[in-house]
């Protein structure tokens, strides 16, 4: 069988799944125990942890898979509103540094603790709840919007050498890749995405319909135009 570029969607499926079983049979901590090795590799590759590990990314993912097998309708916030509030989990974190906690929204604490210790109290159950529902509609509501671990991992990534590079000369501005990035970023736009809400998630990869979206270096995406624009 040929290895094509919708099945990086199933072998996110199956990663994200192992890492979710670890959580649940507890050989993997509920805290993150990967945090104090993934400096180095954010910095360089982009937050492959949140796209392919994060087993809270992973239900939110889940839940907006089984929502669009039933067809349920999907929202996107509108760019004039989503330029704004997807600062808001960066804010989170600013004011977790202050020390101002925002604890009782920590929804992915509190699902991870649940499977790990099988210990979960009403108040987290119902911001577990809300997210998953949430989830039905809009994708990853708490990784765009709350997640403070999530923000730290996006600020880290920014100047990242490997990244999401978009073939202008290939693209037929369809938008699919915008409509249906889980971290509502405008790939459409851009023909580099260094942008901090990047999960590598590789989505965009796989619904081009024309195969011109690849993760690649910075540099390769550079000289791959110049020379383009030579021909
Ligand atoms: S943003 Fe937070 S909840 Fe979402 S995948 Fe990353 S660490 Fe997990
Ligand atoms: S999905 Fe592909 S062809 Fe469509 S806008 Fe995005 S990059 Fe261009
Ligand atoms: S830009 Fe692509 S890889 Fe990054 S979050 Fe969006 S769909 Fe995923």
């Amino acid at each position: 069988m040929k290895f094509s570029r919708k099945n990086i969607q199933d072998l996110r499926f199956i990663v994200q799944l192992i890492f979710m079983l670890g959580l649940f049979i507890s050989f993997m901590p509920y805290y993150n125990p990967f945090g104090k090795y993934l400096f180095l590799p954010i910095l360089i590759a982009g937050v492959f942890f949140c796209g392919w590990v994060c087993p809270f990314g992973a239900l939110q993912d889940w839940t907006s898979k089984i929502a669009r097998f039933f067809k349920l309708p999907r929202y996107q916030v509108p760019d004039r509103f989503q330029k704004y509030l997807q600062l808001s989990r960066y804010v989170f974190y600013a004011l977790g540094i202050l020390g101002i906690s925002f604890a009782i929204l920590n929804a992915r604490h509190a699902f991870n603790k649940s499977l790990f210790s099988g210990h979960l109290t009403i108040v987290a159950g119902i911001i577990l709840l809300i997210f998953i529902l949430l989830s039905l509609f809009i994708d990853r509501p708490f990784c765009n919007y709350f997640c403070q671990k999530g923000a730290s991992y996006g600020l880290l990534s920014v100047l990242r050498i490997f990244g999401i590079s978009r073939d202008n000369s290939q693209c037929v501005h369809c938008k699919l890749c915008d409509k249906r990035c889980p971290m509502n970023i405008k790939i459409e736009s851009n023909e580099f995405v260094r942008h901090p809400n990047c999960i590598n998630c590789m989505t965009c990869v796989s619904v081009c319909p024309k195969k011109c979206i690849n993760y690649k270096l910075f540099i390769e995406q550079k000289t791959d135009k110049i020379s383009s624009q030579k021909k």
